[in-house]
């Protein structure tokens, strides 16, 4: 009706259509998780909220038939590296209505809500703070970082950062002046409305100790949020860099400070023994919980500190040839490939293949509270740039998970029989739920299918949804198919399996507070709060230890 220029015509018109809906999603089984609702029914949306479910029947503006489909709580992804418009087309095709990288985060937090509410985006937006980005900040001035960043323009930064020869940021240790910079930093965003801390740890393995690691999860803590974190140690089961020994540092920091934690990407080693300390911490009534990705094959920067030979290679066994493949050379990466790469193009995407993780899968798909996450990569071509958003599907070239990991997660839950409302919880209703309860306001309001909810809406036929991309060249990017439908805020984003050309995706953010909460640390103060001090010399001594902690204390600056 906005179309309307004779207000009179509209005053006329409007009280007859004062009730009249937006959209209306006629004879769907609609499956909510949180209140167990599974029933045909018809949904109506007005105003961006479900206004209606009902038997009766309804009419609005636009129709939608969801015979024989699910009408479920649009999809809900913590771990959406592929904040581009190319990539987020693909992500859409999946399902997904609000995509966030809370594992990588962003630098210039405020600068990055900034960018998306002026350009607009198609899905929900919202990011961590991210203490890698910091970091490089703080080691990697040659970075040359000011301007919002986060994973869609990270390859050239990861260059520049490693162009010296050092990137800082992944294995210089923090003085404590520095360390000081980087909490600054973050503790900036997270006044700016960052929804947590990320923490790519594995990726800083030897720069960043325990003790920064701890100031960060504090950083977050300060703000009761989150920390999102890809763990120190995994790939491997030998102590002292076992997996679940990583995780054993940020679920101990996280306990501590009563803080949320999410464990990203919990598809390796150890995973058992760290779904069943999360379930005991879930019974203490702590907020943590993790994410996985339904695919036998990571992707990650080829300069990854865990792909170095002496780790890759003399650690753990493998070999390039077989475990690493490049999407845009469309080959498999030798010792001399791969030290090219790494020094020429540090940034570059790489995937790598896990074949054991085939016979994990199928636990994964039957985990409570373990969340589905795409990991989904940047959407880049076969030159690395990232693509229009009106490129061909063919011309992706990345990890197949970014275009397919709902569509192969409902296939494989499917052949496995899971219950639908099971794998639904997976994918839209627990992210919410606990992103909820750190107090994000606009995730309590999401990832249900409730009467006065956000009509974030997903219509699936549950029947034929099947992820299409693979690992070859070409298929990288094919779309799911069995979703024809995607509604974001209350608005048709796909219809009839078309992506349309629309933004309606919504900030997820914490309010932007007055005051930082940042308390620099200082050697003094630290000695005085916790020692009698009585002979701070010899404590220096003691604090000399693995963490660097006690190398930072005793630091001169
Ligand atoms: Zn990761």
């Amino acid at each position: 009706m906005r179309s309307f220029s004779l207000p009179l015509l509209a005053v006329l018109l409007s009280s007859n259509l004062a009730f009249a809906n937006d959209i209306v999603i006629l004879n769907g089984r609609v499956i909510d998780p949180e209140t167990m609702f599974d029933a045909i029914a018809n949904v109506a949306i007005k105003d961006g909220r479900i206004v209606a479910i009902t038997n009766e029947p309804i009419t609005g503006d636009e129709t939608i038939d969801a015979t024989g489909h699910v009408v479920a709580p649009g999809f809900i992804d913590t771990h959406y590296h592929a904040v581009d418009i190319f990539a987020t087309k693909m992500a859409l095709r999946d399902g997904v209505t609000t995509g966030m990288d809370l594992e990588l985060g962003a630098f210039n937090v405020k600068g990055w809500y900034d960018e998306k509410e002026k350009n607009g985006w198609q899905v929900n937006y919202g990011t961590t703070t991210g203490l890698n980005l910091a970091r490089m900040a703080v080691h990697d001035p040659e970075a040359g970082m000011s301007a919002p960043a986060d994973f869609s323009v990270a390859t050239p930064i990861i260059a520049k950062a490693a162009a010296d020869g050092t990137p800082g940021w992944s294995v210089t240790k923090s003085s404590i002046d520095q360390m000081n910079q980087v909490m600054q930093i973050l503790d900036e965003d997270l006044r700016q409305g960052a929804l947590g801390v990320g923490a790519g740890v594995a990726y800083m393995a030897t720069g960043n100790t325990s003790y920064e690691l701890f100031s960060a999860q504090k950083a977050a803590a300060n703000y009761n949020r989150l920390t999102s974190v890809h763990t120190r140690y995994h790939l491997n089961q030998d102590t002292p860099t076992e997996a679940p020994i990583a995780f054993d540092e940020i679920f101990a920091n996280a306990m501590l400070l009563g803080a949320p934690l999410l464990m990203a990407h919990n598809n390796d080693y150890g995973w058992w023994e760290i779904e069943e300390k999360l379930q005991l911490a879930r019974e203490k009534g702590l907020n943590m919980w993790s994410e996985y990705y339904p695919y036998a094959a990571g992707s990650t920067p080829v300069s990854a500190a865990f792909l170095r030979p002496e780790t890759w290679k003399d650690k753990y066994g493998y070999k390039y040839e077989d475990t690493l493949y490049d999407p845009i050379a469309d080959a498999y990466l030798t010792d001399e490939t791969y030290a090219e790469l790494v020094k020429n193009n540090a940034g570059r995407s790489v995937v790598v293949f896990f074949p054991y993780r085939n016979e994990w899968m199928p636990n994964w798909l039957t985990m409570p509270h373990m969340t589905l996450a795409s990991d989904a990569m940047a959407g880049v071509g076969d030159d690395g740039e990232l693509l229009p958003w009106d490129a061909d599907w063919t011309e992706y070239r990345g990890h197949p998970r970014t275009s397919g990991t709902r569509g192969r997660t409902f296939r494989m839950a499917r052949e496995q029989g899971v219950p639908l409302m099971f794998t639904i919880a997976q994918a839209s209703y627990w992210v919410a739920k606990h992103l909820g309860d750190t107090g994000i306001v606009a995730m309590q309001e999401r990832g249900r299918l409730q009467v006065g909810k956000i009509a974030d809406i997903t219509i699936f036929n549950p029947e034929t949804i099947t992820e299409n991309s693979g690992f070859k060249v070409g298929e990288h990017g094919i779309p799911t198919t069995g979703i024809p439908y995607v509604v974001v805020n209350g608005i048709m984003v796909v219809k009839d399996s078309e992506v349309l050309p629309v933004k309606p995706g919504q900030e997820i953010r914490f309010p932007v507070e007055p005051e930082g909460r940042f308390e620099p640390i200082v050697v003094e103060k630290w000695l005085n709060k916790h020692t009698i001090g009585l002979n701070p010399d010899l404590l220096k001594i003691h604090l000399e230890d693995d963490s660097g902690a006690g190398k930072l204390l005793n630091s001169e600056d």
